[in-house]
């Protein structure tokens, strides 16, 4: 399964056929709005990611989170922060 074009619930066109700036403030690295530059798992948000779309520079993989998938840096430092709340 694949999906090149879709629209997002915003309005916004995704899909690895689609060609974007990654949306990180003052980022001009172009990539697609496929899955592999998704903030989350799932297009438009989930509980991991905010939806958006970025360069590999600013995306990270959580290493100590089971399950994470590459998130933004912020969405990484919420889910480490709710994280370390869960644990206290
Ligand atoms: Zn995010
Ligand atoms: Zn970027």
């Amino acid at each position: 399964m694949g999906y090149a074009f879709y629209t997002l619930a915003d309005g916004r066109e995704a899909g690895y056929g689609v060609t974007a700036v990654c949306d990180e403030k003052d980022c001009t690295v172009e990539i697609d709005r496929g899955l592999a530059y998704l903030c989350g798992e799932t297009p438009g948000g989930d509980e991991w990611g905010c939806g958006d779309y970025f360069c590999g520079q600013h995306l990270t993989l959580l290493l100590d989170v089971p399950d994470a998938p590459h998130t933004c840096n912020r969405c990484a430092d919420r889910i480490l922060g709710e994280d370390k709340a869960s644990q206290l």
